[in-house]
Parts: structure tokens; C-alpha cells; sequence
């Protein structure tokens, strides 16, 4: 846009070539006409110089006409001899029959008497005519007037010709002065065409500025420079249209910012949006996407930028542009992928113009994985729930049946079979309280009552009621025997906790450890700290968990083997409740565990460190 113009392109140089060629004409055209007219009035009043008075003539026709040649020839060279003219170079004097009969060339008397073959001369005879002309001698490279004036006869009536006067003039002292005037003239005009062009350039520059200004003033407008004003020379057109620049580059700039501003919003607003908005041109190629939006797909603006939305999203199979352009569906996309879920439900809309051209799509994605697992889970839940419910209950009512049928009189096995109708009931009783605290839980109904306490202290006072309950169980034969190590820090650690709830975990912990341990199996107890927490973990001999369970143990009613939890009385919701708990208290718990050789389970709580030494160790802070 902005190339450099030429010079020989430019306003500037054909306003001064107007100007200059305007000027050489108009001089060109006064000049012609003017040294003509000098030529002429020069010559004329030249003619006038060179005519000899009257009475010459009268002399001479008088002389001719006498019947004495000799003495008239005689006669003739003493008038010519009186001519004193300085213009002129020659005159002849010839009869009616053309013969020369004088000359006023004192070195050419010899041609008296010759016979004329001049052409005007004898014209001049014939016709009774004045014949003149300018001759140029090739000669001397002189110009002459010749003129032969027919002389006539005054003395008779008839005013016949008797002869012819020939005047010859060296015209080179008129010329000679046409020049010099020409020349004058012509320097004049050389001095009138630089002066006029040194003002054509200046006034033409005066034009050009301003125009100049103007277009870099536009150039910077076009390139987002408001900052420049073109200065207003005067109040004619090129002011005002200075004036109309400098307005525009105002309005420029404010419509630039406005539109800058409202870009910076929109980007504002899409970037920060939580929803991914992917909009697209009339061909369903991508135009805009969010950060959300990409990150949802897993790929980046500029990947997907003119790509087509229907790639982008991986639903090509499934719809066309013009499908998506005519019924703007809500689309449910799942776009899971190996280890990922994600279901995406996408809405389209048009982006159209008041005109009602359609100028593309838009479309708003929003991540609905969570939602569906969350609905999915539900569902489970309530099967899972409705599950373990029924089985206690069936066997419940196939136990009441037996003793209802008659089995009840049967000393032998209705205690056998009220056992186990009391020892489900316990157990769906125990699930349901399970269930409710889990619940509790989940709602944010279930409040902390927290403290600080010695965990060592804590932690040794349930494993001790462990050791209360084997020492008791002993004493029964049949029961299974185990043993626990403890492994504490010498350290107390004063931890915040919730004592009951704390409680339930570690016991729900050990329960699983004695569950699951062999006869004679050790389980370890251990407690130590790192800087910032305290780890507390539960080590058996049992079976394990195979590795491909174990992120499933803390969901609600996993069970490795379920016929055997259930046998023990187990709910499944043991460590599902233990996770929420320690969740609540900030803390952390997962398992290590190998098939076949035993688990550990871990349980992190958060510890600071200071306030625990300022009960200990008094003398620490008196430093
Ligand atoms: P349950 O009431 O069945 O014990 P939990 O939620 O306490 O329910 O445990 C879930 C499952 O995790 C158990 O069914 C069992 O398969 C497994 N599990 C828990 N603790 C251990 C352990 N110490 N050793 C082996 N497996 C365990």
C-alpha cells in the first residue's frame, strides 16, 4: 500500500510541469507572433529607407526618354551618384528595352549598356509593375532587397513606361537587428521559465505538503498509530480535508479501542469460562476455541484452528455440517479413551446476522463425565445396597420358615437356626448403620469433635483392647491366635482427631487385619512421624489383595471375596467408611499389599510438629 511513489510519478512534478509547459507555450506563442510583426514593421520601415525621392525619378525617366544616350548615360550616373543612402548597395537604372544605363557601383561601369536578363526587371517592363523580393547571395552569405520600380513618363500624358529603377539593399543590419531583439526577448523567456518553474515547484510543494501529510497521517491510522495530527494549513479544501483526517483518526481510534475493548471482554469471558466454546466459520472450520475447550480435547488452538468441528469432535460419523446447521442438536459425545473417561455433552447454536446470514456455528461444550459417573454410581449403589440386603434377608426368611414349619419344637436345631436369624439381623442392622453414617457423611451432616490427644497413648489403648479380646478368646479352644507387635516412636505425637471416629478406623483396620490373618499370624503396629505428619500403619501375615483390586478396596461393598466377607460378617463398607473419615480429618489412607504374603495399611494425619514439643519439653521454649 504504502509504496514509494516516483518522483516523475508524483503531484508535485506534474503540477510543475503544467505550470513549466504552460509558461514555454504561452512565451513560445507571444514570441512567434512578436518577432513576426518586429520582421515586418523592420522591413517596412526598411522599404520606406531605401525609396529614393520623387524627383530622382522624375530626373531619371527624363534622361531616358532623351534621344542622346551617351550624354543621358552621362546624366543618369551623376544622379545616381548623387544618391546619398547608405542602405543601399546598388541601383541600376535600365531602359524600356532592358539595357542597363547606369549603375551606382563605380567599379561596375562596365556594364553599361549590357542587356538586362533579370526576370523582375523585365516583368516590371511588360506589366507596368513594382516587383521586389529578398534574395539571398550564396556568395557573401548576405541577404538582399531587390526591388525594380517601374519609372514612367511624366513629361508625355500616357504615363508609358521608359525604364526600370533597380535598387539592391543589404538587409543584413535589419535582421541583424530583428536578432539581437529576439534575443533579448528569448533570455527574457529563459529567465521567465526558471523563475516560473522555481514558483511552480514552490507552489506545487505548498499543494503537495499537506496531501503528503495526509496520506502518512492515513498510512499510520491503517497501521494503528493515533497519535499523529496532520497540521491544518488554511481553511480551503486541503484544510478541511486535514481537518475531515484528523476527525477520522479520532473516530478511528475510538471505534479501534472500542472494538479492542470488547474483544479483550469477550476473550475475558470465553478464557475464564468453565464450559469450552469452539465456534466455526460457514464451513464448519474452526475459527475460535477456548482454553477449556482445548484442554477438554486434549489438544491445542492452533492444532485445531481451520480444522473441521466435526474432526475436532470426533463425530463425523455420526452428522453433517448442514444436519448441525439445520437442527441445532444437543449432542452427548464420549470421547473416553483407554485409562480416561470423559463424556462430553456438546450444544450447538448458529452465529447468525442480522440479515439473517448464517456466518457460522457455535458450540459449547460441557464436561458431563463427572455427572454421569456420579449417576452411574447411584445406580449401583442402590442395586448393591438392595443386594446385600436381600441375601441376609432371604436366608432370614427361609430360617423363620424352617421354625415356623415346625422346627422350632426341634431342641436340636432351632438355636442353630435362631443364631443365624439373629446373627444376619445383626448384620443388616450393623450394614444400615454403616449406610447411615456414610450417608451422614456424604451430606456434611456428620460433625468433627475434634481434640488434641497423645496417638501414642490412643493408639496403644485399642490395640491393648485387641489384646483383652484374644487373651479372652483363648481361653476358647476353636478361636483363631494371633499376636501384635508395636513399633511407636519414643516421641509423643499430639495429633487433633476426632477420638471416636479415629477409633472406629483403627479398629476397623485391625478387625480386617485379624480377619484375613492365618492362625498364629503377627500383626504389626506401627507409629512414627516425618516432619509434617504422623503415619500410623497395620501390617498382617493374611492373604494379601491381588494388585489389580486393590484401588477398589475403599469403594462401598468391594469385596475381594465376597462369600467369605459375608461369612465373617463383613458389610464391605468397613473401609469405605475409614476413607471418608480420614478424608474429613485431612489425612490420607492407602494400602500396600503382595497376594499371598500379607497387607499394610497406611494411615497419614496431618502434624505439626512445635505445639507437640511445647507440652513435652518446656525447657525447649525457655531457650
Ligand atoms: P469387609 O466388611 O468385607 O471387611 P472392608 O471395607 O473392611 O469390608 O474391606 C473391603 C475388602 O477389602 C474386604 O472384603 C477384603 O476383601 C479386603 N481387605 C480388607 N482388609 C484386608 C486385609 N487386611 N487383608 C486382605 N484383604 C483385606
Amino acid at each position: 500500500m504504502n509504496s514509494k511513489i516516483k518522483f516523475f510519478q508524483s503531484i508535485h512534478f506534474k503540477i510543475a510541469l503544467v505550470f513549466a509547459l504552460m509558461l514555454i507555450l504561452t512565451l513560445e506563442v507571444v514570441g512567434a507572433v512578436f518577432v513576426r510583426q518586429l520582421e515586418r514593421q523592420n522591413l517596412s520601415t526598411f522599404k520606406q529607407q531605401i525609396e529614393l525621392p520623387s524627383y530622382v525619378d522624375n530626373s531619371l525617366s527624363e534622361q531616358l526618354v532623351r534621344t542622346n544616350t551617351k550624354s543621358a548615360n552621362k546624366q543618369i550616373s551623376q544622379i545616381l551618384s548623387d544618391v546619398n543612402n547608405s542602405n543601399i548597395t546598388e541601383i541600376r537604372v535600365f531602359d524600356s528595352k532592358g539595357v542597363i544605363r547606369g549603375t551606382s557601383n563605380v567599379n561596375n561601369q562596365s556594364i553599361v549598356g549590357e542587356k538586362t536578363t533579370d526576370e523582375n526587371v523585365k516583368n516590371a517592363i511588360y506589366n507596368n509593375r513594382s516587383y521586389n523580393q529578398n534574395v539571398y547571395d550564396d556568395s557573401n552569405n548576405t541577404r538582399y532587397y531587390v526591388s525594380a520600380v517601374p519609372l514612367l513618363n511624366t513629361s508625355s500624358s500616357n504615363n508609358n513606361v521608359v525604364g526600370v529603377l533597380y535598387i539592391k539593399a543589404n538587409l543584413e543590419s535589419v535582421y541583424a537587428n530583428i536578432n539581437s531583439i529576439t534575443l533579448i526577448y528569448l533570455s527574457a523567456a529563459l529567465v521567465a521559465i526558471i523563475l516560473g518553474l522555481f514558483m511552480a515547484i514552490v507552489i506545487s510543494r505548498a499543494i503537495t505538503r499537506p496531501i503528503d501529510e495526509m496520506k502518512k497521517q492515513t498510512i499510520r491510522i491503517a497501521r494503528g498509530d493515533f497519535s499523529g495530527q496532520v497540521h491544518v494549513y488554511g481553511n480551503d479544501e486541503l484544510g478541511q480535508l486535514a481537518g475531515a483526517v484528523n476527525n477520522l483518526s479520532v473516530r478511528v481510534e475510538e471505534a479501534q479501542d472500542s472494538t479492542e475493548a470488547e474483544r479483550r471482554r469477550l476473550d475475558g469471558v470465553l478464557t475464564h469460562m468453565s464450559d469450552g466454546v469452539l465456534a466455526t466459520d460457514r464451513r464448519g472450520n474452526v475459527t475460535i476455541i477456548n482454553e477449556t475447550a482445548a484442554d477438554l480435547l486434549s489438544t491445542t488452538p492452533d492444532e485445531v484452528r481451520s480444522k473441521s468441528i466435526l474432526d475436532v469432535l470426533d463425530i463425523r460419523k455420526d452428522y453433517t455440517i448442514r444436519e448441525l446447521l439445520d437442527n441445532q442438536d444437543e449432542v452427548i459425545i464420549d470421547l473416553s479413551s483407554g485409562n480416561r473417561e470423559l463424556i462430553l455433552h456438546a450444544y450447538f447454536s448458529l452465529i447468525q446476522r442480522e440479515s439473517g446470514f448464517i456466518s457460522g456455528l457455535v458450540c459449547v461444550l460441557h464436561d458431563i463425565t463427572e455427572q454421569q459417573k456420579v449417576d452411574r454410581d447411584r445406580k449401583q449403589f442402590v442395586s448393591n445396597v438392595s443386594h446385600e440386603l436381600r441375601t441376609p434377608l432371604t436366608s432370614v426368611r427361609s430360617y423363620v420358615e424352617a421354625l415356623t414349619d415346625g422346627a422350632w419344637e426341634d431342641p436340636d436345631v432351632a438355636p442353630g437356626f435362631l443364631k443365624v436369624v439373629q446373627d444376619e439381623t445383626d448384620r443388616m442392622i450393623r450394614m444400615i448403620n454403616d449406610l447411615l453414617s456414610l450417608s451422614r457423611m456424604d451430606s456434611g451432616t456428620s460433625k468433627l469433635d475434634l481434640e488434641y490427644v497423645n496417638l501414642n497413648e490412643l493408639f496403644n489403648y485399642i490395640l491393648n483392647r485387641f489384646d483383652m479380646i484374644l487373651k479372652n478368646e483363648n481361653e476358647d479352644e476353636s478361636s483363631k491366635k494371633y499376636s501384635i507387635d508395636r513399633v511407636f516412636t519414643k516421641k509423643d505425637l499430639w495429633v487433633e482427631v476426632d477420638t471416636d471416629k479415629f477409633t472406629q478406623v483403627v479398629d476397623n483396620l485391625m478387625n480386617n487385619a485379624v480377619k484375613y490373618s492365618p492362625d498364629g499370624g503377627v500383626i504389626t503396629a506401627r507409629l512414627l512421624e516425618t516432619h509434617n505428619h504422623v503415619i500410623l500403619s497395620i501390617s498382617d501375615q493374611g492373604l494379601g489383595i491381588p494388585r489389580a483390586d486393590i484401588p477398589h478396596v475403599f469403594d462401598r461393598f468391594f469385596r475381594v471375596d465376597k462369600a467369605r466377607s459375608r461369612k465373617q460378617g463383613g458389610t464391605g463398607l468397613g473401609l469405605a467408611i475409614s476413607k471418608e473419615v480420614i478424608n474429613m480429618l485431612g489425612g490420607q489412607i492407602w494400602v500396600d499389599s503382595v497376594e499371598g504374603r500379607g497387607s499394610t495399611f497406611y494411615i497419614s494425619l496431618p502434624y505439626v510438629p512445635y505445639e507437640g514439643d511445647e507440652w513435652d519439653d518446656d525447657s525447649q521454649n525457655s531457650k
